[in-house]
């Protein structure tokens, strides 16, 4: 069925099929401009995201802008490096031939945005997608509307027009994209939505990497050597961008006598980062919609007690930073992300009973441990599945792009980041370039008809996986010597 992307489509491929990307220099080409991009516009994108999301200045430069610049750094340090014929081992009956692996570029990728950090999520795929040769449809959240028009009104005039498109559009118009078929799909959203994405590629096989959310936890004890300073990066984490981050902590597993000591450092945390009234705090963001104010108002009245903030105020979309004590795993907040400023605090026995919560429930995003005791952390990385863990800090991970970033089971498949995105978006071939050695052709002249038992047995015993005692450049070499051999032999009796 045609749609009203088809042409644009077609033209893309097109674009795709001539060639243009896959020239190492062209790609560079494009993350240089799209580098352009960010420090050109920096004050544009800057009041985009505080019109879209009252975003602080401070955080749309750092985990937003310089988190891309650097992805795009990355990609430019190591491209050449990413783009070799990566060599494998042989086995016995190969010695003498050239196995590799050479990424290839799918062809044409669909990325499709979330709106809460509208700039790394939608550019950070971007960057791996265009280092990897691909073309590609952008479609940015229509939640955060500012960033978009953005995107669409000034990327064009950095990217090449014909391999690179920012598509605008709703729900709507995404299902109506989602219907034409790409070579590669990137969606980071809601698990909801992450369920229609990856139906739709089924439609055409089309292979999806779904950066998706879910309720990530929080296991705090009292082994902290100073636990205002845990406390510090986990409310940091918790209410950067009101809280709206997929891998913020959603909620707090410890002991009643950890949450005996948490309100008065919490209350002096807080005031040390957003002031006595946050609301007046240029550094504490806003909930993106009206829809998900309302969703999170409901969630607030409906579970456990307000011992910090719960104050509201519909018209400036402001949730004040809230902690929640005598919360019960079957209030509403702890059946949902909860994507907003309120964390809600859990009273476990021991480490035992808060591995069993988290392994009750869907596999997180993340999962975090506050903790200096070792066997606990072994319990943890052990016992319990997670896309990440981050021990004694929170969100930090993500600094570090030689980790893959991505979830499992409910909060995603696939990962990207660094070297990852590159091999996201890139097929890995298989390629195998066999030469004509005499000794292997005799060696492996078995697998020939007339079959019998006895070949049967000798090529199996051949191919048999076993530890190698010689070194593959010395078998090389044997193999080589041998094959002369052969070949001489062969002359003399013919
Ligand atoms: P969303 O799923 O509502 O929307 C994401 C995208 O899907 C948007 O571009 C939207 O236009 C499109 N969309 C919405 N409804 C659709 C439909 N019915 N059919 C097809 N497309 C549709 O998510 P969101 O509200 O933008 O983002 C919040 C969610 O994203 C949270 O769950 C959060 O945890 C998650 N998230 C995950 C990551 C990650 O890297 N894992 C990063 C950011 C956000």
């Amino acid at each position: 069925m045609k749609t009203k992307y088809s042409d644009l489509i077609a033209t893309t491929r097109q674009a795709f099929a001539s060639g243009v990307t896959r020239d190492i220099e062209f790609r560079k080409c494009q993350l240089k401009a799209l580098y352009r991009f960010l420090v050109d516009n920096e004050s544009l994108i800057v009041s985009a995201l505080n019109e879209d999301l009252r975003k602080p200045s401070f955080e749309t430069r750092m985990a937003e802008i310089d988190f891309c610049l650097n992805d795009i750094l990355g990609q430019l340090f190591n491209i050449d490096k990413y783009v070799s014929r990566k060599t494998v081992p042989k086995t016995l009956v190969t010695i003498a031939d050239n196995p590799f692996i050479l990424p290839e570029p799918y062809g044409l990728v669909l990325i499709i945005g979330a709106w809460n950090y509208p700039i790394q999520v939608t550019l950070s795929p971007l960057i791996g997608a265009i280092a990897a040769g691909n073309v590609v449809f952008v479609k940015p959240s229509e939640l955060s509307p500012m960033t978009a028009k953005l995107f669409h009104e000034l990327l064009p005039k950095y990217l090449d027009n014909r391999c690179f498109h920012i598509v605008l559009g709703d729900a709507e118009d995404t299902k109506q994209l989602l219907t034409e078929q790409f070579d590669y799909i990137f969606f980071t959203g809601s698990n909801r939505v992450g369920r229609i994405v990856h139906q739709s590629a089924a439609q055409h096989l089309t292979p999806a990497t779904l950066e998706l959310g879910g309720k990530s936890p929080l296991y705090i004890d009292d082994s902290l050597p100073d636990m205002e300073m845990g406390w510090r990066r986990i409310l940091w984490a918790k209410m950067i961008n009101a809280g709206q981050t997929c891998v913020a902590p959603d909620y707090i597993l410890c002991t009643a006598s950890v949450q005996k000591t948490l309100i008065p450092i919490a209350t002096k945390i807080l005031k040390q980062f957003f002031g006595d009234n946050p609301k007046e705090s240029p550094d504490f963001g806003r909930i993106v919609s009206d829809r998900h104010f309302e969703r999170l108002e409901k969630l607030l009245s409906t579970s456990g007690k307000a011992v910090i903030g719960g104050d509201i105020d519909l018209t400036d979309r402001y949730i004040s930073p809230t902690i929640l004590f005598d919360v019960e795993p079957t209030d509403s907040i702890m059946q949902e992300e909860i994507f907003g400023p309120i964390l809600p605090v859990i009273v476990v026995k021991d480490v035992t009973e808060a591995i069993d919560f988290v392994n009750k429930r869907e596999k997180p995003l993340t999962l975090y441990i506050f903790s200096t005791q070792q066997q606990v952390i072994d319990k943890f990385l052990k016992e319990t599945s997670s896309g990440s863990i981050c021990v004694n800090d929170a969100m930090i991970q993500l600094t570090i792009d030689s980790l893959p970033f991505g979830g499992v089971g409910n909060s995603g498949i696939g990962a990207y980041h660094g070297m990852y995105s590159f091999e996201t978006f890139s097929h890995q071939k298989s390629v195998l370039i066999r030469g004509f050695n005499p000794f292997l052709e005799w060696v492996g002249s078995k697998r020939y008809p007339p079959y019998s038992d006895n070949r049967l047995k000798r090529l199996l015993r051949l191919l048999r996986k076993r530890r190698s005692i010689i070194p593959e450049n010395i078998m090389y070499y044997i193999v080589f010597i041998l094959g002369f051999i052969t070949c001489f032999l062969y002359n003399q009796f013919e």
